[in-house]
């Protein structure tokens, strides 16, 4: 009898277990020669190959992208809406499905990345509302017989670069409004983990999108410096590392493109001292370890104001020993392993750093059993005494390592968060709303939570930081989103009264 092997979800989308393109509306071979491994997190073992696009093959997806764009602009609002409908019905029948493919890759936990596509799934929710949200304005009889509208048109051919953390949402965030509004995309997901791309790319092709609207062009440095360099691209959309994100606007701005490149994180928690103190610990370990910290949002440095700070650490410490980490498809883990074992040993070493540059470890990720499997695990980390000097709190360390500063009064905490050089998200703790609207006025971050941790505004609004999180004007998704891939077009207009008709040289006044 013939043996039957099981696939893994990712193997499933990708058939042969090596990733290509999808350009056209197919499956195009990668041809380039370059290909990169796509690592099971939590075994540790190369899972499959993804093939890194030449110059050449972006070449073919912007043309692909190019072609489709005339007849997806003129498409109707009407029949749009209808197929961006069916986009977020086959999205939610294939939660599940999605959900496993971004575990499988990514590493996080199957519920974690269930709220991943359920957050990606309200972007499309809202670019359903496309025919609202392109209202344009009108203002008749400006000057005698004459109205003056405006509209919002398509860009073109739009690109987005997406990050690894959030394989499924942070596409989707782009996505949604992008085509929305009347755009085609070439989208370049992170080598790291692209099967969610390729697997929504294919569902999206079955909701009916048109063949070419949407291509995936998997790969590294290349593809994105060649779409960088496009005549034809005329937008880039960006979501990853600070370093990487100042590039991306610099070289995309110099050539004429508008660009929104968001960008790494420091998310401080304030904890003042009348806040509920289970409620904070509480807050801080979802925030600081869920999704093993690889969130743009999560919270890296609790800020403990005045005498909260020993009964708070208490309470956090005394939570992490119920802290199951373990592989993503176990349905007992909430925190699964590190995407790479070089980020996971990068990681690592910002724990021993903090240990000599004289903080306090409370606890230490490293002595987790699963630490020394093949798997690219590491437990919780704890670093008390923390410092604004210390590398532990200088850097985006991008793992599960909260740290703690402490500091004598709230004006202190908010001196801290201001002179950060990022400015994404950041918390407040406390049951004082005078306390909390004064925080709110204060701080130079995008986006605040008051007693809430991870404060990623819903659908309808924009997610955006301020400072070094991001480079650009514009925020992503939301209304900002779709003024982010429409321009404006103002229409002066007079229909022929032959009576009023004359010859005037003279500068058009309004009458
Ligand atoms: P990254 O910057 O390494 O990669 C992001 C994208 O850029 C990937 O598609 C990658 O292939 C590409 N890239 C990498 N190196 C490049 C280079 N030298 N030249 C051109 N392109 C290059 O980021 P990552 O490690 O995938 O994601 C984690 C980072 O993203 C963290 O810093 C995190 O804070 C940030 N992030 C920010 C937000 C936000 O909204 N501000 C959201 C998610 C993630």
């Amino acid at each position: 009898m013939a043996q039957v092997t099981e696939r893994t979800p990712a193997e499933r989308v990708s058939g042969t277990g090596r990733i290509d393109h999808w350009i056209g509306g197919r499956t195009v071979p990668a041809s380039s020669g370059r290909h990169g491994p796509v690592y099971d997190p939590a075994t540790g073992q190369v899972a499959r190959e993804v093939g890194f696009a030449s110059a050449e093959e972006v070449d073919a997806a912007v043309r692909a992208a190019r072609d489709a764009f005339p007849a997806w602009r003129a498409t109707s609002l009407s029949r749009r809406t209808e197929i961006l409908f069916r986009m977020r019905n086959i999205i939610e029948s294939h939660r599940e499905e999605l959900a496993r493919v971004v575990s499988s890759e990514h590493g996080k936990v199957e519920s974690d990345a269930f709220g991943e596509v359920s957050r990606g799934l309200e972007n499309v929710e809202f670019a359903c509302g496309i025919p609202n949200l392109l209202k344009g304005g009108f203002s008749e009889q400006v000057s005698t017989g004459i109205d003056v509208y405006q509209i919002r048109q398509p860009l073109g051919v739009v690109a987005g670069i997406t990050p690894f953390n959030f394989p499924a949402m942070v596409p989707l965030w782009m996505l949604s409004n992008a085509i929305a509004c009347g755009n085609t995309v070439v989208l370049k997901p992170s080598e790291k983990d692209p099967s969610a791309s390729m697997l929504m790319a294919r569902l999206f092709q079955q909701a009916g999108l048109p063949d070419g609207v949407l291509n995936v062009v998997n790969g590294d440095k290349v593809a994105v410096d060649r779409i960088l360099e496009h005549p034809d691209i005329s937008a880039v959309s960006f979501v990853g590392s600070t370093p990487i994100a100042r590039y991306i606007y610099e070289q995309a701005t110099a050539r004429g493109k508008r660009c929104q490149a968001l960008a790494g994180a420091k998310n401080h928690m304030v904890v003042l001292p009348d806040a509920d103190i289970d409620m904070a610990a509480d807050a801080a370990v979802s925030a600081g370890y869920g999704s093993a910290g690889e969130r743009c949002m999560a919270i890296a440095t609790v800020v403990a104001v005045g005498d909260v700070a020993d009964p708070l650490i208490e309470a956090i410490r005394a939570r992490l020993p119920g802290v199951k980490v373990g592989p993503g498809s176990d349905p007992e883990s909430q925190m699964g392993p590190l995407v790479t074992r070089e980020h996971r040993d990068r990681v690592a070493g910002y724990v021993e750093g903090a240990v000599r540059q004289g903080a306090t470890v409370v606890a230490d990720g490293r002595e987790h059993e699963l630490y020394r499997s093949d798997g690219f695990f590491l437990g919780v980390s704890l670093i008390d005494h923390v410092t604004p000097a210390m590398d532990c709190y200088r850097d985006e360390i991008f793992g599960p390592v909260l740290t703690v500063v402490r500091v004598r009064t709230y004006e202190d905490a908010v001196r801290l968060i201001n002179d950060n050089p990022w400015g994404n998200g950041t918390a407040i703790f406390t049951r004082d709303g005078g306390a909390a609207r004064q925080f709110q006025f204060d701080v130079t971050v995008g986006m605040v939570g008051i007693n809430v941790p991870i404060p990623v505004p819903v659908g309808y609004y924009s997610f955006g930081g301020w400072k070094s999180s991001l480079f650009g004007d514009l925020h992503m998704y939301g209304p900002e989103g779709v003024q982010f891939y429409t321009r404006a077009k103002v229409v002066t207009s007079r229909w022929p009264d032959p009576g009023t008709s004359k010859v005037d040289l003279g500068f058009p006044r309004t009458r």
